[in-house]
């Protein structure tokens, strides 16, 4: 990458440098190979590439056995504002389906709305959208290139995760975006969303770096930090550089 292209990638996330611990600062970004069990072996990783899917704990059950199958977006959109599958649709402001590029080669999965979200009907914004602004700034990706959206369209009271019911009944939503979207990657954007997606309870750390494949469609899935806990612990941004790169190079190879 032309060196003033990085850095201004890098600042987008504000991390000034970038080089494996231990080393000086390279010429060029580099990525960190599959999992390892704490950060700092993490950050001693040498470079590797993409693994190949990971047939357990990566790939996910079809939950939706096409239950929005045949739905337009318009179709599928007007069903998400009117659902009652589960109890959030008695406490939420608005439904929040999701927004972006309905060509998007990216598609960007967090768990569910928050406050902000569900009074504004959009996923990712406040502090934690603009940071995720930055990220996809950071791997050459605006807002308008990508989709955005969530496990659950309705934002559970609190902010509390959501349960394994409600997941159960809003995937079906997300598997129908996915089918008209035809993404080339899933980015799954937070522990939650990630284990959600996956049906594992496999933390963070372990799904990170790796090729899962998620419903039907079989898409390829990486996961990484939220935004939300990367403003929380910017020690993380490093490791998010990481797997924004990873999820990169998948898409260029699907
Ligand atoms: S969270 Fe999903 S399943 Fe539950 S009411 Fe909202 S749209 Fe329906």
């Amino acid at each position: 990458m032309n060196p003033s292209l990085r850095r201004e990638y890098l600042a987008a996330l504000r991390l000034e440098t970038w080089a494996v611990r231990g080393t000086a600062a390279s010429a060029s970004p580099q990525r960190v190979a599959a999992p390892a069990d704490s950060p700092a072996d993490m950050a001693r990783q040498p470079v590797a590439a993409p693994q190949a899917a990971v047939p357990n704990a990566g790939v996910a059950r079809d939950v939706s056995a096409g239950r929005e199958a045949g739905l337009d977006w318009p179709e599928l959109q007007a069903r998400v504002a009117g659902c009652t599958r589960c109890t959030l649709c008695n406490t939420r402001t608005q439904t929040v389906f999701g927004v972006g590029n309905r060509q998007a080669q990216w598609l960007i999965v967090g768990e569910a709305p928050g406050a902000e979200e569900d009074r504004r009907g959009e996923p990712f914004v406040g502090r934690a959208g603009q940071l995720l602004n930055s990220m996809l700034r950071a791997i050459g990706l605006t807002r308008e290139q990508v989709y955005i959206a969530n496990v659950l369209k309705c934002r559970p009271p609190g902010n509390r995760d959501p349960t394994a019911g409600e997941a159960a009944e809003c995937l079906p939503y997300l598997e129908q975006q996915i089918a008209l979207l035809k993404p080339k990657v899933l980015l799954a954007v937070g522990r939650i969303a990630a284990q959600n997606l996956l049906h594992t309870d496999l933390t963070l750390g372990r799904l990170r770096q790796q090729v899962h494949r998620f419903g039907l469609s079989q898409v390829p899935l990486v996961a990484t930090y939220h935004p939300a806990y990367l403003l929380r612990t910017p020690a993380d941004k490093r490791k998010a550089w990481e797997d924004l790169k990873f999820a990169r190079e998948v898409c260029a190879r699907v």
